[in-house]
């Protein structure tokens, strides 16, 4: 059974430090990172946290104190990785359609860097040749993941090098001489079924049989976790078995021996996640009724982007007779979190808590409408500690410069 924090316990932190309020729970994390090493027991595999998801400057350094790498979709999560006390060795970059000045920063930094361009590639390989070994992001033309937006692998993706142009980065790699180490692919976000990551394996070892030089296969992330009841994730010790037997078996066939590379984001940080918000206002109209929250799409964007789903908590009245709601913010578009969503009655004052909150939630949140981002709680060892303070008006007017 999964460590989970109890009522009590983010009662007593909305007192303390007030809402909107994200609260994460430290050893949880670690408790996901021991599920990763005890499942891929056995494999030459590394896990490179996918920082995207929550870059909290302490949960980079909590990540690093448990022995996991870091995987970074920007120059700016690469320098907080080195920070948070990352070694160069430890950090990965991953790029997507960025400038070949970052490219070159990233190289500056001595990390590893996947590339996901021709165009990159080529600079790359003009620039540095035989010095610098990096990645090709490969886009693997498989049409996997949650939906949509969070489907990265398939035909008409924007990420990575379709892998039908394989024979031009041979030619980039002839012509520059640059040491290729590492084939990636990312296929997706939320992918649950096992046969889309071996599917990933026989396309990259297909591949790998051009790269003479290379030591590493990174299959990415995209670890599907549970979000409703009864929901099942990954099964992660099968994927740890058959990603095992995949690479056993290919070096048994072909005398090679790589590595293998995961980024996992969500799978580490998401249920170690708490998001919590206090109602409002509740509103009715004809059958339905609206719990009207201190928070929007601004802080919480996932139900409204992805249609994602998250459990929702009354912490104040948790035994109270169970009632339909309409959860929605205070934003001026339609935000709502749960539509028709049976809860235990709320009230205005109530407490609700998303679930699964870690992974993408604060990351991604704004200061739309002028409202002040959420505060961030991590709680360690049993003591809960603020790791971001809540904003101020000054926060919202810094870096603008008053002209008129
Ligand atoms: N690696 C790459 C290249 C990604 O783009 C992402 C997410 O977008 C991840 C890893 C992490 O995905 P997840 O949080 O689903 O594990």
């Amino acid at each position: 059974m999964s460590q989970q924090l109890s009522h009590q316990q983010l009662l007593q932190v909305t007192e303390e430090f007030g809402t909107p309020l994200y609260v994460y729970h430290a050893e949880r994390i670690k408790e996901q990172y021991e599920k990763l090493l005890n499942a891929f027991a056995g494999a030459d595999v590394k896990f490179f946290y996918a920082a995207k998801a929550l870059t909290n400057i302490n949960i980079l350094k909590y990540i690093k104190s448990i022995g996991c790498n870091i995987d970074c979709s920007s120059i700016n999560e690469a320098k907080l990785a080195a920070k948070a006390g990352f070694l160069p060795s430890t950090i990965l970059y991953t790029s997507n359609n960025i400038s070949f000045e970052e490219v070159e920063e990233a190289q500056r930094m001595g990390i590893h860097i996947n590339i996901d361009s021709i165009s990159n590639l080529k600079k790359f390989g003009q620039r540095f040749g035989h010095s610098y070994p990096v990645g090709i992001r490969l886009r693997p033309n498989i049409m996997a993941g949650g939906n949509l937006k969070i489907s990265t692998g398939h035909s008409a993706s924007k990420f990575g090098v379709p892998l039908e142009d394989i024979q031009e980065v041979l030619k980039v790699q002839q012509q520059t001489n640059l040491p290729i180490r590492t084939l990636h692919i990312h296929t997706g976000s939320e992918i649950k079924d096992v046969g889309v990551f071996a599917k990933g394996i026989e396309i990259l070892f297909e591949a790998a049989q051009h790269f003479p030089e290379l030591e590493v296969i990174d299959l990415g992330g995209g670890f599907k976790i549970p979000y409703m009841p009864g929901e099942e994730g990954t099964d992660i010790e099968l994927l740890g078995k058959k990603v095992k037997d995949e690479f056993d078996e290919y070096e048994k066939k072909y005398g090679k021996h790589f590595q293998v590379w995961f980024e996992p984001g969500k799978f580490l940080v998401s249920e170690a996640g708490y998001f919590i918000t206090k109602v409002n206002v509740l509103k009715h109209s004809g059958e339905i009724s609206f719990a009207g929250v201190d928070s929007g799409l601004n802080h919480f964007i996932r139900p409204m982007f992805y249609g994602a789903y998250h459990e929702i908590e009354n912490i104040s009245n948790p035994n109270g007779e169970k009632k339909n709601y309409n959860v929605v913010g205070n934003i001026c578009e339609t935000d709502t979190f749960a539509e028709n969503r049976l809860l235990p009655e709320v009230r205005e004052g109530d407490h609700l808590v998303f679930r699964n909150a870690g992974a993408y939630g604060f990351e991604m949140s704004s200061h739309y409408n002028s409202r002040f981002k959420p505060a961030e709680v991590m709680i360690k060892d049993g003591k809960a500690q603020l790791i971001r303070k809540r904003d101020v008006l000054d926060d919202l007017l810094k870096n603008q410069e008053d002209i008129l």
